[in-house]
């Protein structure tokens, strides 16, 4: 992190790098449940959930890279091992076990709940206080936000 850059950071910048960390292993379990949901789904509108499912999984990927980006510049460290996902992560992982559409569409609705009540949570934290990561969170939200909202339209259209 450049001097100057570091000197607008109002908050220790190990809190922020340890949230980020936390979210980073959200977006991997993220993107396989979307991936490994979109493998195995099957029923009505199978077509239509598919071309969702990998468009998200690969949204969460991005997210994932945004995440990793920012806490490098803050000098932190990755998470490295994937077991650590399971010990950090806020929204856990839901497995598609039963592949029929209305159950993997509702899994990833409740994901994306708990990845928007996560990332306004992180949000209050950064505020005013890092500008930056305030910035990249709120990018993130706005397609949390959307991909609620995709799945439930799809749900809707099939009742
Ligand atoms: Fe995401
Ligand atoms: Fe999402
Ligand atoms: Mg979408």
């Amino acid at each position: 992190m450049g001097t100057k850059g570091k000197q607008i950071i109002k908050i220790d910048p190990q809190k922020i790098i340890d949230e980020l960390n936390k979210a980073l292993s959200d977006e991997w379990l993220a993107y396989y449940q979307y991936w490994a949901g979109s493998k195995v789904v099957k029923g009505m509108l199978k077509d239509v959930v598919i071309k969702e499912l990998v468009e998200h999984a690969n949204d969460e990927l991005r997210h994932a890279n945004m995440l990793a980006d920012r806490i490098i510049q803050l000098n932190g460290t990755i998470v490295l091992s994937p077991k650590d996902w399971y010990k950090l992560t806020n929204c856990g992982y839901d497995a598609p076990e039963d592949p029929e559409v209305v159950p993997i569409l509702k899994q990833n609705i409740k994901g994306e709940q708990c990845a928007i009540e996560t990332y306004v949570k992180l949000l209050e934290l950064v505020r005013d206080k890092d500008i930056i990561t305030e910035r990249i969170i709120e990018e993130i939200l706005i397609d949390e936000v959307e991909h609620e909202n995709d799945l439930e339209n799809i749900l809707e259209d099939m009742a």
